[in-house]
């Protein structure tokens, strides 16, 4: 209930969640109550989480922030919810996020932006976007609308938010999740993960989203281990990689020194820092470009007006027009622009020069960090090139705002664990956060490391 008054008093400003489900949380709280009762209590029992927009809530509106889905019902449970469920999590509602999750802004948003609860108020020019696509979720969490939440992180969509709010978020490696009933962006490289306020925390979240599942060809048949017994490991003796190709000309000198005052913070609890060199690194934002647009352009025909979802139509419309209507009232901007050039990068002429190139460069970025592994247990990098921006800022050019993904694409590239805790303020007060890059399916030295920063 107290969760609940949260999102009454401030949902209205935020606009964090899309959908509030206080009837159906209610009920599950009172079921987490009586198995407590009953001496029954499961590991996420009353535990009140915001549930991403972009996983299906069977019966419960999933709109993926899209005019194309705003009917959307699914008949359906993604598992990763199922999961949480099954634990024992209250959903208090849908969290809103960039269109289809494609942004870094939350300002793509077909329900309207979502406002960082560290924005000061009383003062519009200065309204801070939350980060994005996860903006909703991150917020909510950030604003105590929710104990936790859980996100998805194509290209940096957890990291970059949890920065931006001052919270804790984890991508886990590719696989670790289900992607059974997430609304598909980049097959290849969407992962869900968790938002909470600490370290064990998203460690608890995690375990309860893990595991293989046969309705996900790519979800990896590992054992999950207790992420939380992994926060209180320590770091003694751990070799941390520090990239000399992520000290960008121009990078602000407070996220230098944030970086800097990282590495002594774990230097001063027994890790050894070792300077490493990941060569590809500079070609990472350009790939993840092509590779996402590509892959979502083929995700997204699906949304055709026919079978689900928003259907516009003339009385005289053909087949054609209707798909034409459809879309061009159904997508925003900035995914028509993913569609058209990942259309582009996959057409007959081009697919050589751009598509497969990508991924041949792809698989150089992966094998960085296959090389880097024989030297570091793990990696510390700035989780973004700066704190939060106002809403009105980086919009006029959609290439300034990918520049925001540039530290974070890389572990999607390569389908690694990457961990953002939040390390300092900058001049004006605002959060800045740092990123912990693990080994595949070594989330429990991710959290080792996560956990001594915070
Ligand atoms: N900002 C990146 C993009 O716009 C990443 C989004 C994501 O991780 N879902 O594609």
């Amino acid at each position: 209930r107290a969760h609940l008054e949260a999102i009454e008093a401030l949902n209205p400003r935020l606009n964090a969640l899309i959908t509030v489900t206080a009837e159906q949380a209610l009920a599950q709280a009172r079921e987490s109550d009586a198995r407590r009762t009953r001496g029954e209590a499961r590991p996420l029992d009353g535990i009140p989480l915001a549930i991403k927009d972009l996983f299906c809530t069977a019966g419960v509106r999933t709109t993926a922030a899209s005019r194309i889905l705003h009917n959307f019902v699914p008949p359906y449970e993604s598992t990763v919810t199922a999961q949480l469920r099954r634990d024992g999590a209250v959903f208090l509602g849908k969290a809103n996020l960039d269109e289809f999750a494609m942004g870094s802004s939350n300002l793509t948003s077909a329900f309207g932006p979502v406002e960082n609860p560290w924005s000061r108020r009383n003062d519009p020019e200065t309204r801070l976007v939350p980060g994005g696509s996860s903006g909703g979720s991150a917020a909510a969490v950030a604003a105590r609308m929710a104990l936790g939440a859980t996100g998805t992180d194509t290209g940096g969509s957890i990291r970059q938010p949890a920065a931006f709010c001052g919270i804790v978020g984890i991508k886990p490696t590719y696989g670790r999740c289900s992607r059974y009933g997430i609304v598909a962006f980049a097959s290849s490289l969407d992962q869900a993960g968790p938002f909470a306020r600490t370290v064990e925390d998203c460690a608890i979240l995690l375990r309860s989203m893990s595991g293989h599942d046969p309705k996900d060809s790519t979800s990896a048949e590992v054992p999950v281990p207790d992420f939380a017994a992994a926060c209180r490991r320590g770091v003694r003796g751990l070799r941390i990689g520090v990239p000399k190709e992520y000290r960008l000309d121009g990078m602000p000198a407070e996220i230098e020194a944030l970086w800097r005052q990282g590495l002594e913070w774990l230097r001063a609890e027994g890790a050894e820092p070792v300077e490493i060199s990941l060569p590809h690194t500079q070609y990472a934002l350009p790939t993840y470009y092509i590779v996402a647009p590509a892959e979502a352009s083929s995700n997204l025909a699906r949304y055709d007006g026919v079978r689900y979802g928003l259907r516009v139509a003339a009385p005289d419309s053909d087949l054609r027009d209707m798909y034409e209507r459809t879309r061009a009232a159904g997508f925003g901007q900035e995914v028509k622009r993913r569609i058209m050039i990942g259309t582009y990068v996959l057409s007959a002429g081009y697919y050589e020069a751009y598509y497969l190139k990508a991924q041949k460069v792809r698989a150089l970025i992966a094998r960085d960090f296959e090389r880097a592994w024989e030297r570091v247990d793990a990696i510390l990098t700035p989780a973004t090139p700066s704190a939060a921006f106002a809403m009105g800022e980086r919009t006029d050019d959609p290439v300034t705002m990918y520049l925001n993904d540039v530290f974070t694409v890389t572990a999607n590239l390569a389908g690694l664990p990457g961990l953002a805790v939040p390390a300092g303020l900058d001049a004006e007060g605002l959060p800045l956060g740092l990123q912990v890059i693990g080994r595949p399916f070594d989330e429990e030295t991710v959290f080792a490391v996560g956990a001594a920063l915070e």
